[in-house]
């Protein structure tokens, strides 16, 4: 019987992993994928728009010898960080279900099952694209992942969307001499594209090297072309390849089988205690990073969810002092 187990191995997996031990609790991470698989899924040489000491966990310093660290030495400083602590983590294999109550659950994974006493779901956002639901998105051109230009030189790309990664995808393409349409469902680009990026974008698309439809979807995707409703009417452009920029959410029905229930709002946020034990409400499961903040991907990352860490632990711990739950055995 473990005291914690923590799904997700991504940065605040990881800072709840070592807060778990320095409590001296027996804490067991699993993870999906690799260590920090989200970020293995980011654009190479994607540059964070925090500094390096805001996306710090355990108190290690991060230096850098830039203002804002590419995710290639993020991936090194949280790997530094969970080889020196020595945590515990199961890497590659996937969470599936949870049995049991407060005190005594039960993780089920894809490889066997783990008694612990607490859960804690710092499971992120990022596996779950969120869909345009239009003929020909299932093609072989079309990605919700973009991690380089390279392969889309002199060719027709569409890149969707227009947020941050919309945005960087989109400028990336037109440096590597990639023939960029933007398509964008709002009238501008958004406002929270960051100042250093969004005023580059606008210039591109002001001098016509990146061509931008604006009040503006995609209707269907074909081989050799997109079919699009602008403001003008139905318009079919020619395209190589799809960017779908459209953004990720978490899996709902995977919270739903650890008895998660959601608020009646339009980010559908798992009830949860926030900013005390960020514990949810199925007693003894937490919630932790930016799971929390349910289709409102933006409002824990690792900046800020990084302190869910110490908070659940501490309760983690409070909770530990009290006697465990006697398993009632009936006879027949
Ligand atoms: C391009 C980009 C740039 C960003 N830049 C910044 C930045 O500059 N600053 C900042 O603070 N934030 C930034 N973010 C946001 C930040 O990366 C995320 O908020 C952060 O990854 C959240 O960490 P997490 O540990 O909550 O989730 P994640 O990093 O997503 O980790 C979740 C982990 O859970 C695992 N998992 C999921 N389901 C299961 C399962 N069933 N079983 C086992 N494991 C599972 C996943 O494989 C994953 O490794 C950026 C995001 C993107 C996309």
């Amino acid at each position: 019987m473990r005291d914690v187990i923590i799904i997700g191995a991504g940065p605040v997996g990881l800072a709840c992993g070592v807060e778990a031990q320095r409590r001296g609790l027996d804490a067991l991470t699993i993870e999906k994928g690799a260590l920090c698989n989200s970020l293995i899924g980011y654009p190479t040489q994607m540059e964070f728009f925090s500094t390096p000491e805001l996306l710090e966990i355990g108190g290690y310093p991060f230096s850098t010898d830039r203002y804002k660290p590419q995710r290639e030495e993020a991936l090194d400083y949280y790997r530094r960080v969970a080889v020196t602590e020595e945590l515990a983590i199961n890497l590659y294999e996937r969470v599936e279900d949870l049995k049991g109550l407060d005190g005594d659950f039960t993780v089920v994974t894809e490889d066997g099952t783990y008694r612990t006493r607490k859960v804690v779901l710092a499971t992120g956002f990022f596996d779950i694209p969120n869909r345009m639901g239009v003929p020909g998105e299932d093609l072989d051109k079309v990605t919700h992942y973009f991690k380089e230009p390279y392969p889309y030189a002199l060719q027709d790309v569409a890149v969707i969307g227009g947020a941050n990664s919309a945005a960087k995808a989109a400028l990336a393409c037109y440096r590597n001499d990639a023939d960029v349409t933007l398509i964008v469902r709002e009238a501008s680009i958004g406002d929270t594209v960051k100042y250093w990026i969004k005023p580059d974008l606008e210039n591109r698309i002001k001098e016509g090297s990146i061509r931008a439809f604006f009040n503006t979807t995609v209707q269907a995707i074909t081989e050799d072309a997109l079919v699009l409703d602008t403001p003008d009417g139905i318009t079919e452009i020619a395209n190589d390849w799809v960017l779908a920029m459209t953004g990720y959410k978490p899996n709902y029905e995977f919270l739903q089988r650890f008895g998660l229930e959601f608020q009646d709002d339009p980010a559908r946020t798992p009830i949860y205690d926030e900013g005390d034990t960020f514990e949810s409400n199925n007693p003894g499961v937490y919630l932790a990073g930016t799971v929390a903040g349910g289709l409102n991907t933006s409002r824990w990352f690792i900046e800020n969810g990084r302190f869910h860490a110490e908070q659940i632990m501490d309760h983690v711990a409070e909770r530990m002092q009290e006697p465990a739950p006697v398993s009632v055995v009936r006879e027949t």
